[in-house]
């Protein structure tokens, strides 16, 4: 989904984070794939000029709680 803003609630995500991890494949804070990975809510990065990337995230079983910010 790319959107021409972001939304207020969207944070940007960290420009190092993996993209398997933005995929939504693996964890989005430790990068495990043989967990039980559940949605954690989305990111963005930036996409061409003035244009931001929306991901959605998941989160294995010891992050779930955790959400971007
Ligand atoms: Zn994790």
């Amino acid at each position: 989904m790319t959107v021409a803003t972001a939304p207020p609630d969207v944070p940007f995500a960290d420009p190092e984070v993996s993209i398997v991890r933005l995929h939504g494949e693996a964890c989005y804070w430790c990068g495990a794939v043989h967990s039980a990975l559940t949605p954690a809510g989305s990111v963005a990065t930036p996409a061409g000029e003035c244009g931001v990337r929306i991901w959605f995230i998941v989160a294995c079983p010891q992050h779930r709680d955790r959400r971007p910010r």
